[in-house]
């Protein structure tokens, strides 16, 4: 199933959607024709079941598909990922028989934008101290609050959100033209321009009792439970760029003539490229493995956070060297490797940052820091 996928997304992300990688990088927002596309194509429900339109197939193959879209454009990856795992498969999981019939065919066919919003300005690695509220209303609970950095957010006709119920999280769905729901500036960032990322805001936001994603108050399952499988999906962001940006560099360093021969002619540079291949292919092992885990429901925090951890830091390292074998056409925006190496540097942070990511893994593994930080007097 992966195999066959793997050639499905391969061909359609270099078919349609790398040409377009240069267009939204310059023009900072997202070609909104490619959601009916992707749809057609069954890359949105990956993981959701084939009752409601889904493929119903592994995290393996959604893994596939988030590393061939990636490898074509960051940003689109980026996009595809907070729609397809993020929303699609947090509703698959956690939703209600009626939820899923309501929202996920849409959400399937790219009828429906999806996102997913958890962070605030003050509460980014610091999540569970978010201040989103929930009050009880008759019939269900008003949302007042404001997330920022939400990929999708402007689009989103669907989107979770976490927020506190008498302190104690709750997640639900928010629809886009529920009263009270509003859409802040878009960022102007450096890289992933093409995936727009906004504020929104919940001004005294009617949420009614059927848009409660999983049980009121306990919305900390759902939203802990979700980021194993986002961490995987996401640590697919990173393997595409380096695969892109490792190919344009063969290229570039082959054709590219310094001191009467290719660049890649010199042994340090094949050999450097050498060394950039091989990790690639390691940290590409890991989270297939971690994907193989998740399939057989046996997906750790430790290795969820590592696959994503190591995958990132090998994404922005590797498109990085890639750049500088561009010399000084890599300084310039016209260099396709020059964006695919400020994409890749959005994956230290989103997702959870690099340091989260460690602190998963230290707790999980280093039993005396984890009884340290739970002692007495410390947080
Ligand atoms: C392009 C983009 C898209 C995003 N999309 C979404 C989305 O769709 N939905 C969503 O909810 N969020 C999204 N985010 C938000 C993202 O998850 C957060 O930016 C991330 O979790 C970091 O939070 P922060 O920006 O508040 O940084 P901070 O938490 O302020 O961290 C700043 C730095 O301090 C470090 N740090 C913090 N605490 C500690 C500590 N205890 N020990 C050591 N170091 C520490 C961090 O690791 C980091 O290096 C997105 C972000 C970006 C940039």
């Amino acid at each position: 199933m992966s195999i066959e996928y793997r050639e499905a997304a391969a061909a359609f992300s270099q078919h349609y959607i790398k040409p377009l990688d240069d267009r939204v990088d310059e023009e900072n927002s997202f070609p909104y024709h490619l959601w009916r596309e992707m749809g057609k194509q069954d890359f949105l429900g990956v993981t959701a079941p084939e009752e409601f339109g889904g493929l119903g197939s592994t995290y393996l193959t959604h893994v596939v598909v988030a590393e061939e879209i990636s490898r074509a454009s960051g940003s689109v990856g980026l996009s595809y990922i907070a729609h397809s795992n993020l929303c699609v498969n947090q509703i698959a999981r956690n939703g209600t028989q009626d939820q899923k019939v309501k929202f996920l065919p849409k959400l399937i066919r790219g009828e429906f934008v999806g996102a997913l919003a958890m962070s605030e300005a003050g509460a980014g690695s610091d999540v569970m101290s978010m201040k989103t509220i929930l009050q009880p209303a008759p019939g269900g609970y008003t949302l007042s609050g404001a997330k920022q950095w939400i990929t999708n957010g402007n689009t989103a006709d669907v989107l979770i959100v976490y927020a506190k119920l008498d302190n104690a999280m709750t997640s639900v769905i928010v629809e886009k033209n529920m009263e009270g729901f509003s859409v802040g500036r878009k960022e102007n960032k450096m890289g992933m321009r093409g995936s727009e990322t906004h504020a929104i805001f919940f001004d005294n936001c009617f949420i009614p009792d059927e848009n409660v994603l999983g049980q009121p108050g306990k919305g900390a399952k759902v939203l802990m439970s979700g980021l194993n499988y986002e961490r995987l999906i996401l640590a697919a962001g990173p393997i595409g760029l380096a695969r892109a940006a490792l190919k344009e560099t063969v290229e570039y360093t082959s054709t590219r003539e310094q001191f009467g021969h290719p660049l890649v002619a010199n042994q340090v540079v094949a050999h450097t490229l050498a060394g950039l291949f091989s990790r690639l292919a390691a940290v590409r092992d890991h989270t297939y493995m971690a994907a193989a885990l998740a399939d057989q429901g046996k997906l750790i925090n430790e290795i969820a956070a590592s696959a994503f951890l190591e995958a990132s830091i090998a994404g922005a390292e590797i498109t990085e060297q890639c750049r500088l074998y561009h010399g000084g056409f890599g300084y310039t925006l016209d260099c396709r490797v020059n964006r695919i190496a400020r994409d890749a540097q959005l994956y230290r942070t989103g997702g959870g940052t690099e340091e989260m990511r460690r602190e998963i893994i230290a707790r999980s593994e280093i039993p005396v820091y984890n009884a340290a930080r739970l002692a007495p007097g410390k947080s």
